[in-house]
């Protein structure tokens, strides 16, 4: 059986998704305030894992009065790395991209140590966390409720920065980016990362939420990411285009699958992405979740048979010959 689309549009998206070559040989000294651009400076706390990469980059925004972006873990010597790094200055905002914990948890032990406003878009009233009840949820801070709520178009102002709010939902429902005003320069948390593909793990993710968040990333015409994980990205709108040409090469990779009758997501998973460790394929399995998810509410798709994701099966009911 043929996989059912196009091979040379595949390899199109396939070689457009083999773009995503990260530059993943970013030096870190842990605790050092770095700038890393004119009025930021980028400190990375010793949180290295197979999600956060090398650690969260926590930002300083502006000079006299801070803008801070991501606290990052509650670990204390990061924490008062940030601290040290402002001395002299005034910690005016604390400002969370999402309630993931790598990202938030130091918030309040931060607050405690320098002031600032913590400031994020706070409870969203959707389902949190990923997959089945006690799978994967751990990193979700469920009980996050910010000083002050942001909403998309919202902008965050200090003396010398203006910071405009977008509401970016797709890796976690409340993700914020950051756009700052008139350096064509974005924040973008864990929405576009600097060292590989962002995780959409459901319901926590929603790959349409992502997707259309990207577009609207493509909309702009910024000139520098700064992302929580990774170093920063130069050349904006090609790493979004090749995230937005990542997914569709991998629903065509899910749908030829199905089409092929491997119909579960343990076995989609394995034709996938071969072996891998246990922590590893609940990721892979979440994510080609993501992708049913999308193409079922396209009617693309339909489930079958157990309610449980992992072990229905999934068919292409419609597939015709192209
Ligand atoms: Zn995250």
């Amino acid at each position: 059986m043929t996989c059912g689309f196009d091979q040379k549009t595949n390899t199109t998206l396939e070689s457009m998704s083999a773009e995503l070559a990260f530059n993943r040989s970013q030096d870190v000294d842990y605790g050092v305030a770095q700038e890393v651009a004119p009025g930021i400076r980028r400190i990375v706390a010793n949180n290295p894992g197979p999600y956060t990469f090398l650690g969260t980059n926590t930002y300083l925004v502006g000079c006299g009065e801070i803008a801070v972006i991501d606290p990052g873990p509650a670990d204390e010597r990061h924490l008062k790395a940030i601290a040290g790094a402002i001395l002299g200055e005034r910690l005016t905002h604390i400002l969370v991209t999402h309630s993931h914990r790598d990202h938030c948890d130091g918030a309040r032990a931060l607050q405690a140590l320098a002031g600032g406003e913590i400031a994020a878009f706070g409870p969203t009233g959707t389902p949190r966390g990923a997959g089945a009840p006690g799978l994967g949820d751990g990193f979700v801070d469920q009980s996050f409720v910010p000083d002050r709520r942001l909403e998309d178009g919202d902008t965050v102002r200090g003396p010398g920065f203006a910071l405009d709010v977008l509401h970016m939902p797709g890796h976690a429902p409340d993700h914020l980016c950051f756009a700052l005003v008139g350096k064509r320069t974005v924040f973008t948390g864990d929405h576009v990362m600097g060292w590989n593909t962002t995780a959409i793990a459901p319901p926590e993710g929603n790959l349409a939420q992502f997707l259309a968040s990207l577009e609207r990333l493509m909309q702009r015409h910024d000139k520098i990411f700064l992302p929580a994980h990774g170093g920063r990205i130069q050349t904006p709108q090609r790493v979004v285009k090749a995230y937005i040409m990542h997914r569709k090469w991998r629903e065509q990779t899910i749908l030829a699958c199905l089409d092929d009758g491997v119909g579960t997501i343990p076995r989609i998973v394995e034709r996938l992405y071969g072996t891998l460790d246990a922590g590893l394929k609940e990721a892979a399995a979440l994510s080609v979740l993501a992708h049913l998810e999308h193409l079922i509410n396209r009617e693309i798709v339909t489930a079958e048979g157990p309610a449980d994701w992992l072990s229905a099966s999934y068919l292409r009911p419609s597939s015709s010959p192209s």
